[in-house]
């Protein structure tokens, strides 16, 4: 199925990164995917914590320094220490960005940088390189499920097709624990993302069937809260192309007496080309959405496995590398 009607993502994002002059020198960092292809299907949160704390544009440019209590942020020149503001003001932000489902960070800023920021060693010494900036650094402590990635990464075709999967199925949980729901409905949002999930994490898949199996049984705020935890979890565990391979093989069981033993074997050599790394993990999913229609097999049909976000975003042609 397509990603559920009304469920648009909500997408934290530094705000160079869209294209706003907010950098040091006055510029930005405008991404042509994230500007492009995903803004089509995304609604942005734009965030710039340095002029957020109020900084302007241009301004003095800022640079992390070891001390015993971890990396301070501090204006290079000048040494003034803005990790206090910075804490401050990535903490009240975390603290509303519950309604998003995903954050793309500027990589290398010591402020937004997840990864291999250099963290100096006073005002003369030598860098590391294995610091993160400061108010991303919260962002990601305070909001551990949320799918959290810099532009840099974003460039790799299988981390940007994980993320993207991310976002939209946390915007599809989000729209249905956001409405007046029943057990029932959790249970129909679960069958509807089994494979998405037996994809990424088969213990988890096998853990949250429990879950669900005793949802009447729950308060519902306990049952979403441990489903939510539950789900995200999971997605976030890396897709395999032997995961990939045995969840097609499990939806060619539910489609195969359905199709003629022609139809069956040519999904199966097509499913074994996949593992074998011949073709993109779009061909056997392609055969097998469009058998599972024509043979009118909704459960398979309706996967979210089959189509996690728009087609038109075209990410899983290299997927998995
Ligand atoms: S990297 Fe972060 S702090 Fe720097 S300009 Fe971009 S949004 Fe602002």
């Amino acid at each position: 199925m397509a990603p559920a009607e009304g469920t648009r993502p909500r997408v934290a994002v530094s705000s160079c990164l869209l294209g706003a002059p907010v950098r040091f020198n006055g510029g930005h960092s405008r991404d042509r995917f994230l500007t492009g292809e995903l803004s089509e299907h995304v609604d942005w949160v734009p965030i710039c914590p340095e002029i957020e704390i109020g900084l302007g544009a241009p301004r003095e440019t800022l640079r992390l320094e070891r001390s015993a209590d971890g990396p301070r942020l501090t204006t290079r020149r000048t040494r003034v220490d803005l990790t206090a503001p910075m804490t401050a003001l990535a903490a009240e932000r975390a603290a509303g960005l519950t309604d998003v489902d995903g954050y793309v960070f500027k990589a290398k800023s010591p402020s937004c940088g997840l990864h291999g920021i250099p963290v100096y060693a006073g005002e003369d010494g030598p860098a590391d390189r294995h610091g993160r900036g400061i108010f991303a650094a919260v962002i990601a402590g305070a909001l551990p499920g949320l799918a959290i990635e810099d532009e840099g990464r974003l460039r790799d075709a299988v981390l940007r097709e994980a993320f993207v999967e991310r976002v939209f199925a946390s915007a599809r949980l989000r729209a249905l624990l956001a409405g007046d729901w029943r057990p029932r409905d959790l249970v129909a949002f679960h069958a509807r993302h089994k494979m998405q999930i037996l994809a990424h994490a088969p213990a988890a898949y096998r853990e949250i069937g429990r879950l669900v199996a005793a949802a009447g049984e729950r308060p519902g705020e306990a049952l979403a809260r441990e489903y939510d935890r539950a789900f995200r979890t999971a997605l976030a565990t890396r897709a395999t192309v032997g995961r990939h391979v045995n969840v097609l093989h499990h939806c060619l069981g539910m489609i195969g007496e359905a199709l003629d033993p022609v139809r069956r074997a040519d999904l199966a050599e097509v499913i074994e080309s996949y593992q074998a790394r011949r073709v993109a993990l779009t061909v056997p999913l392609a055969l097998l959405r469009h058998h599972a229609r024509g043979a009118g097999i909704e459960y398979v049909r309706d996967q979210t496995y089959l189509s996690p976000y728009p087609d038109t975003l075209c990410l899983r042609n290299h997927v998995p590398a």
